[in-house]
């Protein structure tokens, strides 16, 4: 039998041609109408995030509180945010400030349906997540209502976790669940979050001893340490805490460091 057909491959290759004519075609036009924008600056940008926008995310580096994560000038086991404050888990920490772009980002992440920023973020805080992977069993998310997770869609905080399990091979823990209606933490002054959103989680199933519990922002440590309260009601020992960013609470409007070292009382 002849396995070669000239006519049959010429056509083969005259129609692979013309579909890939087409794609760059839908293409163009796709671009033309949709173009692509930098989902944080709208700026023309190939890239879901431009440069300039990963460039100027507000890191937090230098000495924190050995606890909370807050940026100090000297690293404390405790400082003004956290002490006396009863929180559940063994430490926390964040990756930037919340403000400029890296607020911008995790606002389009949320309310933009920006689920194509998960794989900045997530890189964003890859470093930390990386230093505590060894000290962990699995990764863990805070989750949303019900309610609140089928009108989004998704839960970016379990975005987040699943890509840095992933990453680090490690199994994501998806037993934490919000199981009483609140009002959003956002909308209430500091003082009242930790009364609103307590018993406000529960964990089920199997829960690891040792876990890492992956969020969005830091703003009062409130609902990180509820969730951790709720992981170690169900035996685990030890829950780490890390999230994107973190919001000052002493109206430094986003800079950590000026404000630490201008007013840091912490020790
Ligand atoms: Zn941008
Ligand atoms: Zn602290």
């Amino acid at each position: 039998m002849n396995r070669h057909n000239p006519i049959g491959s010429r056509a083969l290759c005259s129609f692979r041609s013309t579909w890939m004519g087409l794609r760059r075609l839908l293409g163009g036009i796709l671009e033309l109408v949709f173009p692509q924008v930098c989902l944080v600056c709208e700026s023309a940008s190939k890239a879901p995030l431009c440069a300039s926008c990963a460039d100027s995310f507000s890191r937090i580096t230098g000495p924190v509180c050995e606890k909370c994560g807050k940026p100090c000038v000297r690293p404390v086991a405790d400082c003004r945010e956290c002490r006396g404050k009863h929180l559940h888990f063994t430490r926390a920490r964040s990756g930037g400030a919340y403000t400029g772009s890296l607020k911008s980002a995790i606002h389009s992440l949320k309310y933009r349906n920006g689920k194509r920023l998960v794989a900045y973020l997530s890189l964003f805080i890859d470093d930390e997540a990386g230093h505590l992977m060894d000290a962990v069993d699995a990764v863990a998310f805070v989750p949303l209502s019900k309610l609140k997770e089928s009108g989004r869609g998704y839960n970016q905080s379990g975005l987040l976790a699943k890509e840095l399990a992933r990453r680090h091979d490690k199994p994501l823990y998806t037993g934490l669940a919000k199981v009483k209606n609140i009002p959003e933490q956002h909308r209430l002054g500091f003082a009242r979050r930790g009364d609103n959103v307590k018993g406000a989680f529960r964990a089920f199933g199997k829960v690891p001893e040792r876990v890492l519990l992956i969020d969005d922002v830091y703003t009062t440590g409130s609902t990180a340490s509820e969730c951790a309260g709720a992981l170690k009601q169900r035996g685990a020992a030890v829950v780490y805490v890390l999230t994107v960013a973190r919001t000052p609470l002493d109206g430094s409007k986003g800079d950590h460091r000026r404000a630490v070292v201008d007013s840091c009382k912490c020790r």
